[in-house]
């Protein structure tokens, strides 16, 4: 079929909630994408923040495969050996005790809130209360899109959930205002992601953690974009020397299989009983065995230290365009592989000519570019990208 086929089908058929860039995307290899027109793409999107190996990567594609063969899914009923093994290592990554596996971050995060419903209430009966960043995105079931603190997600969608209150982000004053022994958590992304790559000061973080522990709340750190090697550590609260009660995970931890996760500590973790929460499809073998592989590659090819290096050197390249275009880029800021530039114009044209030029790029928050490439690129794939920003912006 030609693209316009393609785009015509779509349009009649599928409902139109995506603004879609004019491409059809066929396959991958590595950090390049093609389209069905055979026209090759860097990809510094990677399915947003989702492809941490890249396109096709062999031991992912092997794992996927040779599990397809075995058993795609078992209810949740039995026990499998490939959810076993991932359970134990994120239990061990995180700190943390006990993992449920979902489909997606909504529900990863859904799972969380209802966790920590059922925990305050183990300590009073109003304890349920759960204060959220403003500019935060946790997802869009009707609860996460309340958690979510921007008014755009929330709107049409009334009667909304209760019981979430919305603070500043990195607004440590404002968050003691509001907690208080009716709070059950406080629920963050140690970086927002989709709010335009927005990094908290260095002790905010441990500044929560401790407010939480004087009154009793949980800290549950959303982590599905941070997560799994992006900022350069397995888990992004490493780089501010805290522990969450709860943290959640979805996008990369499979390298694009389906899958959310979270993962709570022992305490936390013995308010929910046999029936209290559930999946049919969560953690089957198949986003398991995904998983797993993940897990495996990111510490044989050492992806954590090349996200850091690799970040590093992206950020020192996007200076560089700062200071040849100082009237088009403002700030550049990140940690690892997710970095953020911000822009003095809206960026979606900048985007979209990158896009035409072979480079995948996003922009977030209006005018935030944002850079979430796989962890395993090189420097090269990165001069790759900012020679067609560099063109781009020549030409604004
Ligand atoms: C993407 C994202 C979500 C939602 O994940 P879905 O899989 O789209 O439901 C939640 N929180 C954060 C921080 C995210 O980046």
């Amino acid at each position: 079929m030609d693209k316009l086929t393609i785009v015509d089908i779509d349009k009649d058929n599928y409902l139109q909630v995506f603004a879609r860039y004019d491409i059809v995307l066929d396959h991958g290899e590595g950090p390049y994408v093609y389209d069905n027109e055979g026209k090759k793409y860097i990809d510094f999107l990677g399915g947003i923040a989702v492809n941490v190996l890249g396109h096709a990567h062999p031991a992912l594609v092997k794992a996927v495969a040779e599990q397809a063969g075995k058993i795609i899914h078992c209810s949740n009923l039995y026990y499998t050996e490939v959810q076993a093994t991932v359970a134990k290592k994120l239990a061990k990554l995180s700190g943390l005790d006990k993992v449920f596996f979902g489909n997606s971050g909504a529900e990863a995060n859904e799972g969380a809130i209802k966790l920590a419903r059922k925990y305050g209430k183990t300590i009073a009966s109003d304890k349920v209360e759960i204060v959220t960043a403003e500019h935060s995105f946790h997802g869009r079931t009707l609860a996460t899109l309340t958690a979510t603190g921007q008014p755009k997600y929330q709107k049409g969608y009334e009667p909304l959930p209760g019981g979430f209150k919305y603070v500043p982000y990195n607004d440590f004053a404002a968050l003691e205002k509001v907690v208080s022994d009716k709070t059950c958590a406080v629920m963050l992304e140690p970086i927002q992601g989709e709010g335009g790559v927005n990094i908290p000061d260095t002790d905010y973080l441990l500044k929560v953690r401790q407010l939480c522990d004087k009154y009793g709340a949980l800290l549950i750190l959303d982590e599905i974009q941070t997560g799994i090697g992006r900022t350069g550590k397995m888990f992004a609260y490493e780089l501010f020397g805290i522990k969450p009660d709860i943290v959640t995970l979805a996008k990369g931890l499979a390298g694009g299989v389906p899958i959310g996760a979270f993962i709570a500590s022992d305490k936390v973790a013995a308010a929910f009983t046999a029936g209290d929460h559930g999946s049919t499809f969560g953690g089957n073998p198949l986003a398991c065995a995904a998983a797993n592989a993940v897990l495996t590659v990111l510490e044989q090819e050492k992806l954590l230290e090349n996200a850091q290096t690799i970040g590093d050197y992206l950020i020192s390249k996007l200076n560089e365009l700062k200071a040849k275009y100082p009237a088009l880029i403002t700030e550049v800021r990140g940690k690892g592989l997710i970095v953020g530039a911000k822009l003095t114009c809206p960026g979606r044209d900048i985007v979209n000519s990158c896009l035409s030029q072979g480079a995948i790029i996003n922009c977030t928050a209006g005018d935030i570019l944002r850079f979430v490439p796989p962890l395993n690129i090189t420097k090269v794939h990165v001069d790759e990208m900012i020679a067609i920003l560099d063109k781009t912006l020549a030409a604004v």
